[in-house]
Parts: structure tokens; C-alpha cells; sequence
């Protein structure tokens, strides 16, 4: 057996206690062996956790990767003329090699900082499908659809590419791989399309993932034109069941809180990218106490502007209480779980939690940082004071993704280089 060994650090358990010990991990399987103190000495490989809290690699369940290459784009807009002015023709011109050199850039930042899974919509799938392959994170993927505009024979092939990818890569990357459907909003798909896509990706066990309640502007004309709310029409379509998850649930009434947890369908709040948008405060506090599974998720970097899921548990927590008018709503472990086990939850895949027989997914945050000083509550830093580039080592499924801030399954300078180009390309097509 080939064993890793992550020594003399503190271990994030699932109860959100904190407990000194090593942890030893298959790395054949890339499932945990063991936690605990003073573990095999003559493990094949050693990363030193001395000074460092070992936490579950973070589950970044809603995000558009290769959108990194839209950073700093655009910005300052409400969501509706943001994406028609600015990202979609800019998103128009992007060709698959571009799509290659965004995500490899976000993969890289999600590595740097402690992420090890997420859940993307985009396009070129492939592409994203070979970085991730290449990065060593997991991923639940799909190609995004929109009819809006379109006609027929166009609708009918971003469906049916979407359905294709979604057969095509499940299981890829030795099984790090998973995918959905994925319809882009409740909006932007017609209904006609929406009902034949989501029992076509069902009837083959596929699970469906869409935008949903993001905005009012999305809320309104649903209500005015069919006299229900989105999650009320989306549940008709056949797309609010237990396998399936949306993003934002910014606009969501009780009746539709009520909705999900009836479905068991998970919920991924993108707090950064909802004050960015000037979209609204969605009610966590409310969601988690109706049982609803919520997960988080940074959306693209357009809207964000970084891929930091520390950032966005720090967000979390803040709009949280906003939102509830109650300083003790969305508390630093709820956002500490809702990144970690809520995530992986919400978009079924493994990790989120660092168990024995669980999956070897894992961040090693390093403490010995003024802004971590003292330890009074690791729970605590985590969720407000901590950053990405605090993550001193990343792990997923076994292997080492990052030992000392140095990124091993990808060239970070040659990554960054061929973004940089892929930008200067884009804006003369533009
Ligand atoms: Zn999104």
C-alpha cells in the first residue's frame, strides 16, 4: 500500500471539534486509513502540518471556472445588462483553447486555495473536463443551455450537446469526474425545451443544475405570467428533485423553502456574487433551519472576483446576519460546514468531510499568521479570519495537489502566461 502521512498538525473533525493528531491516507485508494496521534512513522510520503489546522479540502459547488478570464472585465452592473452588454459577447468569442487556458487558471487559484472539488456550467466542456483531469481536483460538470434567442434546430443542439457531455464524462479522471445537465436559468430556457431536457437527463439518471431565483427579474415574470413562483413551476418541470441542485435561491418565499426540503434539493448560496450583482440577500438562516441542504459557491470570477471559498464563508456568515437581522444567524461553524460537507452534499460528490474510509480530500491551513493569532477558535478563524493563500499544502483523492504553496500537477507561471495571451486575443476579437 502506498501511504500518505499529513503529521503533527490539528484535524478539523465533522462535529466542528478540533483535535490534535496525524492523518494517514491510502493513497491507491485516496480514501483516509486513519486520524489519529503518532500514525505510521514510515508512511511513503510526509507532509508537515506542524502549526497548521488540517481541514476537509473545500467544495466550491457553484462556479463558471474559466470565467477567470473575465476578472475585472466588467464590472459595477446589474446582472441582466452585465451579462448582455459585456459577458456574453465577450463570452461569444471565446474558443476552446481559450476555455483550456481560463480554467487551468482557476484551477490553479482553487488549488492555492485549498479548494478540491466544484461544480461548474459552461461551454467547451471537454476543455474544462482535460484541466481538470490535468489539475487532479474533482468536478461535477456540464454544458450550460440557453434558448432564449435561438431557433429551434439551435435550441435543440445546445441541449443535445449538453445531454452528450454529460454521458460523455461521467465517470472521467478515474472517477473524479461527474456531470449534469444544465440548464441555464428558468428564464433563459423556454418551457417547451425545459420539460423534454430535464425528463430526457432524468430518465438516464442524470442530475440537473440551473440558476434559479437569482434576481426579481428572474422572480417576476415567472409569477406574472404563470401565477406561481419559480420553484413552483420548476418543481412541474420535473427539476426540484433530491438528485438535483440550483444556485443563488436569492428570491425564495417560505412556500418554496417549504419546496425544497419536501424535494431534498440542494441550494448553493453565492453571497459574494450576490452583492456584486446587487442581486439580493438570500435567507440562509431560514434555509438551514428548514433543512434545506446549502452549499457555497463563489459563481464565476466576473461576479466575485476571486475563486477564495474563505472569502465566501467570511461573505457567508456577514450577509447571513444581514439578512436575518441577527448577529448569531449563520454562525462560523454553519458556514464552515456549508463550504465543506453542504457542498459536497449539494453536488454529490465525495469529501467534505475528513473521516476514516472517507475520501482523501483535504487542506492544510498554516496557523503561524499574525492575522490567525491567537488561537482562540479554529472554527472561528476559518470562517472570518483565514485566506486562501493561508492553505500551506492541498490533497484530493490522495494526491498531493500543493506542497508548500508550490502547485505540483500544474505550471503556475505558464498557466498565468497563457491567460494573459488568451485576454489579449479576446479583446482584439471583441
Ligand atoms: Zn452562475
Amino acid at each position: 500500500m502506498n501511504t500518505l502521512r499529513i503529521a503533527g498538525g490539528q484535524v478539523l473533525r465533522p462535529d466542528a471539534t478540533v483535535e490534535d493528531a496525524d492523518v494517514l491516507v491510502d493513497r491507491d485508494e485516496g480514501t483516509i486509513l486513519d486520524i489519529g496521534a503518532d500514525l505510521d512513522a514510515d508512511a511513503d510520503e510526509t507532509l508537515d502540518a506542524a502549526g497548521c489546522l488540517v481541514t476537509p479540502g473545500l467544495v466550491n459547488a457553484h462556479c463558471h471556472v474559466a470565467m477567470t478570464l473575465l476578472r475585472g472585465y466588467a464590472d459595477d452592473k446589474p446582472l441582466d445588462a452585465w451579462l448582455r452588454e459585456d459577458i456574453w459577447p465577450a463570452e461569444g468569442a471565446l474558443m476552446p483553447e481559450d476555455v483550456r487556458a481560463g480554467a487551468e487558471l482557476g484551477l490553479v487559484e482553487m488549488i492555492k486555495s485549498g479548494t478540491t472539488g466544484f461544480a461548474d456550467m459552461y461551454f467547451h466542456v471537454p476543455e474544462i473536463a482535460a484541466a481538470v483531469e490535468e489539475a487532479g481536483l474533482r468536478a461535477r460538470l456540464g454544458h450550460g443551455v440557453v434558448t432564449l434567442g435561438k431557433d429551434d434546430a439551435d435550441a435543440r443542439a445546445d441541449i443535445d450537446e449538453s445531454l452528450d457531455v454529460a454521458r460523455e464524462f461521467d465517470g472521467a479522471a478515474d472517477g473524479r469526474i461527474r456531470t449534469a445537465a444544465m440548464p441555464h436559468s428558468l428564464t433563459t430556457v423556454a418551457e417547451e425545451y425545459l420539460r423534454e431536457f430535464v425528463a430526457d437527463a432524468h430518465d438516464e439518471g442524470i442530475p440537473v443544475h440551473y440558476h434559479a431565483n437569482e434576481t426579481t427579474d428572474e422572480v417576476d415574470p415567472i409569477v406574472d405570467e404563470r401565477g406561481e413562483r419559480p420553484l413552483s413551476y420548476a418543481k412541474d418541470l420535473g427539476m426540484l428533485t433530491g438528485d438535483d441542485f440550483l444556485a443563488h435561491g436569492v428570491h425564495v418565499d417560505d412556500a418554496e423553502i417549504d419546496l425544497l426540503d419536501e424535494a431534498g434539493t440542494g441550494v448553493v448560496h453565492c453571497p459574494a456574487s450576490n452583492m456584486k450583482l446587487a442581486s439580493g440577500m438570500a435567507p440562509v438562516q431560514k434555509l438551514l433551519d428548514a433543512g434545506v441542504t446549502v452549499g457555497l459557491g463563489t459563481d464565476g470570477a466576473a461576479s466575485n472576483n476571486d475563486l477564495d471559498m474563505f472569502d465566501e464563508m467570511r461573505d457567508a456568515a456577514m450577509l447571513g446576519k444581514l439578512a436575518a437581522e441577527d448577529a448569531s444567524a449563520v454562525a462560523a461553524p454553519d458556514v464552515v460546514r456549508m463550504a465543506t460537507a453542504g457542498s459536497a452534499a449539494a453536488v454529490d460528490l465525495p469529501g467534505g468531510a475528513l473521516e476514516v474510509g472517507g475520501a482523501a480530500d483535504l487542506a492544510v491551513v498554516d496557523l503561524d499568521a499574525p492575522h490567525l493569532t491567537p488561537a482562540n477558535d479554529l472554527v472561528s478563524h476559518l470562517a472570518y479570519a483565514a485566506r486562501g493563500s493561508d492553505v500551506r499544502h492541498t490533497v484530493c483523492d490522495g494526491r498531493v495537489l500543493m506542497r508548500d504553496r508550490e502547485v505540483l500537477t500544474l505550471d503556475e507561471d505558464a498557466v498565468m502566461a497563457r491567460a494573459r495571451e488568451a485576454v489579449a486575443s479576446l479583446r482584439e476579437r471583441v
